[in-house]
C-alpha cells in the first residue's frame, strides 16, 4: 500500500503561485486534479479501513470496533466514519465499487444509501442479499443524485424511500429528531401512544405528542430495569451469607489470638448467633467490592456506577473497624479459590470492574465498553488460573475473543 506517498507529494509539487494569480482556466484544471487525487486518496483510504478490520486490530488498540477507532482516534466525525466504513465493508463484497469510486461515479452517500437499503431488505426478508445482486445495484446507482439513488434503490429492493434521520440541537440544548418510521413501526407507536393515553392525561395534562409518548415508555422501560436489577441484587444478598461464613472461616484463622477470640464470639456459634453475624455484615457485598477495588484502585480503572446505594469505584466505603475488612480477611476473599464461577461471583466482578478492563500494551488506554459484558480469568483455566477474584475480570464480548484468539495462537477473521 505505497499509493499514498506518490499522491500526497503529487499534490505538494504542485506549483506555489498563489491561487489569486491563477488564470481560471488554471484554477478549475488545478480543482479538477485534485479533486481526482482526493477520489484516489478515499479509494486507498477505503482499502485500508477493510484491511484494518479483517486483521481486527482496532482491538489491540483497546477498542470494541473499528468504527470507535475511526472516530476516537483518527477524528473522524460519527457520520464520515460510519460512510467510510460502510464503503469498506462494501468493498470487499464488490469490488467493482473501488473502480467507480475513483472514476467518481458513486460517492459515500450513495454507498451508505445503498448499505441502508439492504440492511432494510435484509431485516424484512430474514435472508442476505447475495453479492451478484449488491453489483448490480451498484452499476445502476452509479452517476445518480442521492434522491434518485433512494428511489432507484427503493424500486429494486421493493422497501419504502428512507430519508436521513436529521437532527438539530436547539439554543435550550433540546434535540429536534426527523425521523422517517415505516408502516409496522408507526402501527407499533400509535399501539403504545393509545394504551398509555390514561398516563398521558393523569400526569402530562393529556399531552400526547410523540416527544411525551417516547418520554413515557424511556420511563417504563427504566423503571422496569431497575426493579429487575434489585430484585437480582436481593438475589444477591442472600447468596452472599454463604461466602461470607466462608470468609469468616478463612480470616478467624488468619487473625491474632484475642482478635480471633472476638471473631469467635461473633461468628463462632454457628446456629444460635447466626442472626447477630447477618446483622453486623449485612453489607458483606459492600466488603467485597472494597476489597477489590482496594487493590485495583491505582490504576484509576474503576467507573463509578451506583448499586444498591453502595458506591462502586470513586470513593468506595472501606469500613477499616469492620472486624472481615481488615487487610488479612480482605486478601482472603480476594485469593480465595472457588470450585467454579457463580453467579454472585460474576455479578462481584461485573459490579467491580463495571467495563471491559482490556488495556492497549502501548498505550495504556483500557477499553471502557459497558455492552456485552464478560466475566473472564486473567490467567486462563488452562494455564493454571483459579477462580478467585484477584483473577478474574471483566471484558466485553470482543476482547474476550479477541484474548481467545491470542492465548489459542488463532487468528479469528470475519
Ligand atoms: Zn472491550
Amino acid at each position: 500500500m505505497n499509493q499514498i506517498k506518490p499522491l500526497v507529494n503529487s499534490i505538494a509539487n504542485q506549483p506555489a503561485k498563489p491561487l489569486a494569480k491563477l488564470t481560471d482556466q488554471e484554477l478549475e484544471m488545478r480543482l479538477r486534479d485534485l479533486a481526482t487525487k482526493e477520489r484516489k486518496i478515499l479509494h486507498v483510504i477505503l482499502e485500508h479501513i477493510k484491511e484494518f478490520e479483517s486483521r481486527k486490530l482496532y482491538l489491540a488498540r483497546a477498542y470494541t470496533s473499528v468504527f470507535e477507532y475511526l472516530v476516537k482516534e483518527l477524528g473522524y466525525s460519527n457520520s464520515a466514519a460510519m460512510r467510510r466504513l460502510e464503503a469498506a465493508r462494501l468493498l470487499r463484497e464488490v469490488p467493482i465499487v473501488a473502480e467507480k469510486i475513483k472514476e467518481g461515479s458513486i460517492n459515500l452517500s450513495q454507498i451508505g444509501e445503498l448499505s441502508r437499503a439492504l440492511k432494510e431488505k435484509e431485516k424484512i426478508t430474514g435472508a442476505k442479499v447475495c453479492r451478484e445482486i449488491k453489483a448490480e445495484l451498484v452499476s445502476s446507482i452509479s452517476g445518480k443524485s442521492t434522491k434518485e439513488t433512494q428511489k432507484e434503490l427503493a424500486v429494486a429492493l421493493d422497501i419504502p424511500v428512507y430519508d436521513f434521520e436529521k437532527q438539530k440541537i436547539q439554543q435550550d440544548d433540546s434535540l429536534r429528531i426527523e425521523i422517517t418510521l415505516n408502516k409496522a413501526q408507526l402501527e407499533k407507536l400509535q399501539q403504545c401512544k393509545n394504551l398509555t393515553s390514561h398516563l398521558l392525561m393523569q400526569n402530562f395534562n393529556g399531552d400526547s405528542s410523540w416527544a411525551t409518548l417516547f418520554e413515557v415508555l424511556a420511563d417504563q422501560y427504566l423503571n422496569k430495569r431497575k426493579m429487575n436489577r434489585k430484585s437480582s441484587l436481593a438475589g444477591a444478598e442472600k447468596e452472599s451469607l454463604e461466602l461470607k461464613k466462608a470468609s469468616l472461616g478463612a480470616k478467624a484463622a488468619s487473625l491474632e489470638p484475642e482478635t480471633q477470640a472476638n471473631r469467635i464470639e461473633m461468628g463462632g456459634a454457628n446456629s444460635s448467633n447466626l442472626t447477630s453475624i447477618e446483622m453486623k455484615d449485612s453489607h458483606f457485598s459492600e466488603i467485597v467490592f472494597s476489597a477489590c477495588i482496594s487493590s485495583d484502585i491505582s490504576s484509576g480503572s474503576i467507573g463509578g456506577s451506583s448499586i444498591g446505594g453502595s458506591t462502586i469505584g470513586g470513593n468506595p466505603k472501606y469500613d477499616s473497624t469492620s472486624p472481615i475488612s481488615t487487610p488479612i480477611a480482605d486478601a482472603a476473599i480476594h485469593n480465595r479459590i472457588y470450585k467454579n464461577v457463580t453467579p454472585l461471583l460474576r455479578r462481584t466482578v461485573l459490579l467491580r470492574d463495571g467495563c471491559c478492563q482490556f488495556l492497549d500494551s502501548l498505550t495504556g488506554k483500557r477499553c471502557g465498553s459497558k455492552f456485552s459484558l464478560e466475566v473472564d480469568h486473567k490467567t486462563s483455566q488452562w494455564a493454571g488460573g483459579k477462580h478467585m477474584l484477584a483473577n478474574l475480570h471483566t471484558l466485553c464480548r470482543e476482547h474476550n475473543s479477541y484474548k481467545y484468539s491470542l492465548e489459542s495462537g488463532v487468528r479469528t477473521l470475519s
